[in-house]
């Protein structure tokens, strides 16, 4: 479907071409079921012979357009939207790591997702082992297994803010031929491309920057076409699935098995699919994603800069100000801009913030980011309250840390906003 576009036209155009006479903004098909002409045409759709619509639950053409154009955008083969970011993530693990598997992950994740692997995937049987994204190729590969069967990071994360060091990572993925899947939910497609520097599969929360109005929960996974599933360490790509008498993914969907098993046995089976009504929704959300991912980076930026030299300020986090550890990483991995997400800490504490975040007028308290809005959150007391203090601290989650989600607001309001709380204190 994706013509060799460049990204911006892809965000407004790319995953549907409306024919002669048909509606030129994507339907909303909402309607569970299709109709066919004979019964053999829906025993092909079942036997998987033949592309089509059988139930809303695997496929629905308003979600098959973002999908489409989710996939342009990443530059991969297929994408497959789910009903949230944690969905996404919990099935593009469990696709290729099932029961009894293994999965290393670079420590500093989404709360969320840190929660997801110490507990949920274990009680599914499988075990996650977090390493530092800062270690040693050779201190990282030291906590390999026999039965390791995907390394999983982000981009840029949320909310400690490091940049994945991309080489590092996928040169690891690529000598113990691991796929390696990156959940690229804060820069979104626009500011980085995680397949350009060696990931095989990307997650989104599409809750994020995708929709970025805030509007509707949701995932997707795009299948980067890039990863050979016939290594002998993935049979449930290689052997008959007897669910689909006997199909087997790397030979009979040559040019995106990943996607391909995704949709068929997971999002089949546990139900988790994107609803027409949210694919649209965020489908119209990507048609500005360049615009506003451009003024996010900008004003969050602008934003850093003022409260760097604030004095009430104690610190301040963002991989766009040159004094920040993360920069050189960013200058080579995201150089369009560092998204609309900074983390700063009050002079005196976390009790001081809280008091400022109370003064805020514009900026809102939400549990949320990545929206036209800003808004501020305190995440040791509310998304990562239920970590310890020392897994606070290991998520890159400091007492007084406060997080802004620098909307596309002009921007001398937003300063303003952030002046007048810091100096009522
Ligand atoms: C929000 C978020 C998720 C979870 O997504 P939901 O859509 O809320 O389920 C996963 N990863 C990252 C980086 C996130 O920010």
């Amino acid at each position: 479907m994706s013509k060799p576009w460049k990204i911006e036209t892809n965000a407004v155009q790319a995953g549907y071409q409306p024919a002669n006479g048909a509606p030129r903004v994507v339907p909303i098909c909402q309607s569970t079921t299709y109709k066919y002409d004979d019964a053999q045409s829906v025993a092909d759709l079942f036997d998987l012979k033949a592309p089509g619509h059988m139930y809303s639950r695997i496929s629905n053409p308003t979600v098959e357009a973002f999908e489409n154009k989710m996939a342009a955008l990443e530059g991969g083969v297929a994408a497959v939207a789910a009903s949230s970011g944690q969905t996404a993530n919990t099935i593009a693990i469990m696709n290729c790591c099932p029961a009894g598997g293994h999965v290393l992950a670079a420590a500093g994740l989404y709360g969320g997702t840190v929660n997801l692997f110490r507990f949920t995937l274990r009680k599914m049987g499988v075990d996650v082992t977090f390493v530092e994204p800062s270690a040693s190729a050779a201190e990282i590969k030291a906590n390999v297994r026999p039965n390791t069967r995907a390394i999983f990071a982000e981009t840029l994360a949320n909310p400690a803010l490091t940049v994945l060091d991309f080489e590092k990572f996928s040169k690891i993925a690529s000598e113990l031929e691991l796929p390696l899947i990156i959940d690229n939910t804060f820069p979104s497609p626009f500011l980085c491309r995680p397949f350009e520097h060696g990931a095989n599969i990307v997650t989104h929360s599409s809750t994020k920057y995708i929709d970025g109005h805030a509007t509707s929960v949701g995932g997707v996974v795009i299948d980067g076409g890039n990863f050979d599933w016939t290594n002998g360490k993935f049979p449930e790509f290689t052997e008959p699935d007897v669910t689909y008498h006997g199909l087997v993914y790397t030979r009979d969907f040559k040019e995106a098995p990943f996607a391909t098993k995704l949709r068929v046995q997971w999002i089949r089976d546990l139900g988790s699919y994107m609803s027409p009504m949210n694919a649209f929704l965020s489908n119209k959300g990507l048609e500005t994603l360049h615009l506003r991912m451009e003024r996010h980076s900008q004003n969050a930026l602008r934003l850093a800069e003022f409260l760097n030299q604030h004095e009430k300020v104690s610190w301040v986090r963002y991989p766009g100000l040159p004094h920040d550890a993360e920069h050189e990483r960013a200058e080579k991995y995201l150089p369009e801009g560092c998204s609309g997400v900074l983390c700063f800490g009050v002079k005196g504490g976390a009790e001081e913030g809280e008091t400022v975040m109370n003064k805020l007028e514009l900026a809102a308290i939400v549990v949320h980011v990545a929206d036209v809005r800003t808004c501020v959150l305190h995440p040791a007391s509310m998304t990562h309250r239920q970590l310890n203090a020392a897994e606070q601290e290991a998520a890159g989650v400091p007492p007084d840390l406060i997080r802004v989600s620098v909307g596309i607001e002009n921007i001398d309001d937003i300063i303003a906003d952030f002046d007048q709380a810091l100096n009522s204190i």
